[in-house]
């Protein structure tokens, strides 16, 4: 059933998630969406923890990344209002191309997807947030498929109050980095493992558990088979980082001007 409160009308159901329910609401007449998640079982003080991430989480601005509007708790359950991506998620705009056979996206296509996210994760890890649970799923589209933001970061500390060294484990198995799957410490590494994994699926399009040889066959060229290899290095002090990735002369060569 649609949620009502006074400061905001629900349009519609967007979806459910892994631990959120999603909501396309009006709010002051523009579209945002709102994610609740039930916090259950969360204790009092990491109900407290978990509003000041999410105060960090809404001093982060970047065109690339979904901006946090707002969020409180209210009662057992945290409301976080998003900006809307109305272009959906990149994991359908995938799941359309293997429905229809092809075409593949163009190098093109996916090496300014892939600096995007780059710059976005550049930021987040200058600030110490790492992704978690980069995916398909969580890189969303925006009008006329224009640009990509990143979206869903940080929600793991949120949700978990979880403010010191990350040894948790989070994230979709096909996209988790081996130390991470390990139970070993990881960093922005690791979000860069998951990266390349997303790479890997939009040339391929299929889903890769890619730990032995990487190779993207076909109309890709050698220097972006060499770019998503380094990201897919089990080691991950051999991975790039992400503003390695944004200095790579070869990428930006072919992504042409960035606006
Ligand atoms: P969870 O992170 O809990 O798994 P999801 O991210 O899967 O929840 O969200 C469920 C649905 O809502 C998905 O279909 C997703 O594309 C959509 N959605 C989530 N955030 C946005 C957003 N900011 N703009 C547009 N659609 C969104
Ligand atoms: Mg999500």
């Amino acid at each position: 059933s649609l949620i009502q409160y006074e400061d905001f009308t629900t349009i519609k159901w967007l979806g459910e998630g892994s631990f959120a329910k999603v909501y396309l609401i009006s709010k002051h007449n523009k579209l945002q969406v709102l994610k609740v998640i039930n916090l259950g079982q969360l204790a009092g003080s990491l109900r407290f923890v978990a509003e000041q991430e999410l105060q960090l989480l809404k001093t982060i601005h970047h065109p690339n990344i979904v901006t946090y509007l707002g969020g409180e708790v209210r009662g057992n359950d945290l409301f976080i209002v998003l900006e809307y991506c109305a272009g959906g998620d990149l994991a359908k705009l995938i799941y359309q191309r293997v429905q229809q056979g092809g075409p593949r996206f163009s190098e093109k296509r996916i090496v300014s997807w892939a600096l995007s996210i780059a710059s976005a994760l550049n930021l987040l890890h200058t600030k110490g947030i790492l992704h978690r649970d980069l995916k398909p799923h969580n890189i969303f589209l925006t009008l006329g498929n224009k640009s990509v933001k990143l979206g869903d970061f940080g929600l793991a500390r949120v949700t978990e109050g979880d403010i010191n060294m990350p040894r948790t484990i989070v994230g979709s198995p096909a996209y988790m980095s081996p130390e991470v799957a390990n139970g070993l410490p990881y960093d922005g590494k690791a979000d860069m493992w998951s990266l390349g994994c997303c790479l890997y699926e939009l040339a391929t399009l299929q889903r890769g558990y890619p730990y032995e040889q990487v190779h993207v066959e076909g109309e890709y060229s050698k220097g972006f088979n060499e770019a998503v290899i380094s990201m897919l290095s089990r080691d991950p002090t051999k991975r790039p980082s992400a503003a390695d990735l944004l200095i790579n002369p070869f990428l930006r060569a072919v992504a042409g001007p960035r606006s």
